[in-house]
């Protein structure tokens, strides 16, 4: 069979002499599941070769596999190392204000399901690459490539209160559990529980910690807001706020560099008894809203996940401009959900301004929908939203105008 991908066989052959003895041998002494298809086979050998991506999986996938016992040991000793830059930088991100500044938009939410593992922040690419660097000394891109997406993937689906205990898995593996742990705000949950797949690095380094009373999700000192601009920046605010006002050098580099709880005289990761009490009555911040809000928020949030699919399919043949015209647009309806979903007074203003900017781009095609037939509907429904806010606004204006008289 000739390979699905010729060229990506011949990229990883070169680019990875370890990988080229799988170009040589028949799939079934590579692959079990061929091994297995043969025996169930009509005995027909056949030489199948292993395209270059299932190569790649099945080896990143196994790691240590025996297979090839020179790969084996590079890669063992690769994803020793892997992982434990991968469990550093973590933990780092926890416990060094400036890269919590980053991380902690993944913590802040105060409720844990699936959308939890998709909260994250715009910064933290721009800190992970320090820590991804020095595996480039041991491991190939192309298999850190594909570990770090695994890594990635496995993470998603741990952000969950439906699964209670996986019996015995939860010594080796980051489960549900173990990682409800890591967003608890409760003082037994403080900087614990860091690994991504594997647990056994916080056992083995000390930071492990089993669930126990009821885990109070979010930051120490939530937030409160729903506007996403302000979750982003906030930490870098009050991290450069806070250098100012610290006296002396060493100090104002241990407000970068040591953890977010840190002060002059305390200990590098803050004190304990600082870490407010949590007594399990907590409730997320949830501030009520009339039943049509939430539907308008709804209804709005899909037209923009719309637009956010159609951008990214288009993404390579926009200019510039059209691009960050279109990324704002994507920018200040969140701000705008986040106000509305907030219930302050001014955010029918910014929901006028939304709108009619909405209309005008659309009109001269700087906005586009992935169904072309929506088009219309859009506009029609962008500008009733916006006699609305007007209406709302100005019921506002007479009511208070009322009230003075
Ligand atoms: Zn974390
Ligand atoms: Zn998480």
């Amino acid at each position: 069979m000739v390979p699905r991908d010729p060229e990506a066989q011949v990229f990883v052959t070169e680019n990875h002499p370890e990988l080229r003895q799988t170009k040589l041998q028949p799939a079934a002494e590579l692959l079990p599941a061929t091994r297995e298809l043969e025996q169930l086979g009509s005995g027909r050998r056949t030489q199948q070769r292993v395209p270059a991506s299932e190569a790649l999986q099945v080896t990143a996938a196994l790691g240590s596999s025996s297979f090839h016992p020179g790969v084996s040991r590079d890669h063992a000793v690769g994803e020793g190392f892997l992982a434990t830059c991968l469990a550093l930088r973590s933990s780092s991100s926890c416990e060094v204000n400036i890269l919590w500044a980053a991380h902690q938009v993944h913590h802040s939410s105060e409720d844990y399901n699936l959308f939890t593992a998709l909260r994250q922040s715009v910064l933290q690419k721009y800190t992970s690459w320090i820590f991804n660097l020095p595996m480039a000394l041991f491991i190939p891109p192309s298999v850190f490539a594909v570990h770090l997406q695994f890594n990635l993937l496995y993470q998603f689906w741990i952000h969950t209160e439906v699964i209670s205990n996986l019996g015995p898995l939860e010594w080796i593996l980051n489960t549900p559990s173990h990682h409800r742990v890591h967003h608890g705000r409760n003082p037994y949950c403080i900087d614990k529980n860091y690994g991504g797949t594997l647990i056994i690095w916080d056992r083995i380094f000390g930071t492990f910690e089993a669930e126990d009373a009821k885990v109070v999700y979010g930051l120490t000192h939530p937030v409160n807001s729903f506007d996403p601009i302000m979750l982003q920046l906030r930490p870098l605010a009050h991290i450069w706020n806070t250098f100012w006002a610290t006296p002396g050098f060493c100090n104002k580099l241990s407000v970068i560099f040591k953890g977010p709880g840190w002060g002059p005289g305390k200990p590098r990761l803050g004190l304990p008894e600082e870490i407010p009490v949590i007594t399990g009555k907590e409730v997320p911040f949830n501030p009520s809203l009339p039943a049509y809000l939430n539907c308008y928020a709804v209804v709005h949030f899909a037209v923009i996940l719309d637009l956010y699919t159609e951008l990214l399919g288009t993404v390579t043949t926009l200019s510039q401009g059209t691009l960050l015209l279109r990324i704002g647009f994507i920018i200040l309806s969140l701000t705008s959900f986040g106000l509305l979903m907030e219930n302050r007074p001014k955010a029918g203003i910014l929901e006028i301004i939304r709108c009619l900017v909405f209309v005008g781009v659309y009109k001269l095609g700087y906005l586009r929908s992935q169904f072309s037939s929506l088009g219309y509907a859009y506009e029609v429904l962008f500008s009733l939203c916006a006699a609305f806010w007007g209406i709302q606004i100005m019921k506002r204006i007479t009511s208070s105008k009322d009230k003075h008289h």
